[in-house]
């Protein structure tokens, strides 16, 4: 198989970077925190057409390619451009249980949410994206999680993160938010014109 071009080889190769870095950081603030997900839940990926920059699914496309299995999760994607993820595998018996089948390559909102705070408004303490279990099963924790970021502690940022991934490759066609399964094809089709023209 032929090595994609240097500028989106690179550009994989940061992404992947950047993904283990927003891993290390929300690890870090889950644990200084006290936050946990809920045991074997998945409910956030039953939303659909949540938001990923085909820049960001690089990683997962280049491994998709590298194992052979790119044109079956692409038709997949592609039969259901704003649905569902389609890496989620349900918990037969409860579809708010389930798991990622790509976990070492999501991108970064799978890697933040519940974990990272929004800049809502200038001058106002970042808001923690807490989701519904958090706060149904935690209360007081995430409560005093706000009030530690309302006090000045560190939470990771979605926006610096964004930004930093945009940086990598400031190309509208790569950066733009679309939904995942939308990203991912997009992505796929990015490396496997690479691969096809080679270097
Ligand atoms: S962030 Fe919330 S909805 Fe998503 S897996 Fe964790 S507990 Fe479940
Ligand atoms: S990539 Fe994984 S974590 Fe992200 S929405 Fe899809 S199944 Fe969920």
């Amino acid at each position: 198989m032929n090595e994609p071009t240097s500028f989106l080889a690179d550009a994989t190769v940061q992404v992947a970077t950047l993904l283990n870095e927003i891993e290390e950081v929300t690890t870090a603030y889950a644990a200084a925190s006290g936050i946990r997900c809920r045991v074997g839940c998945g409910q956030c990926c039953l939303k659909p057409g949540i938001d990923a920059m085909p820049l960001e699914m690089l990683p997962l496309a280049q491994a998709l390619l590298e194992s052979k299995t790119s044109d079956q999760w692409y038709d997949a994607a592609a039969a259901d451009l704003d649905g569902i993820c389609v890496f989620y595998a349900r918990d037969p018996g409860d579809h708010t249980l389930g798991r990622c089948t790509q976990y070492s390559h999501r991108p970064s909102l799978c890697r933040m949410f519940g974990f990272a705070a929004v800049n809502t408004k200038a001058a106002r303490p970042p808001s923690l994206a807490a989701c519904h279990w958090h706060k149904k099963l935690q209360p007081e924790v995430v409560a005093a999680a706000q009030l530690a970021i309302d006090a000045g502690g560190a939470v990771p940022l979605f926006s610096e993160y964004s930004m930093r991934l945009s940086m990598i490759a400031p190309t509208p066609s790569l950066t733009q938010r679309v939904p995942i399964n939308r990203a991912l094809t997009q992505a796929i089709e990015r490396l496997s014109m690479d691969h096809r023209t080679g270097p």
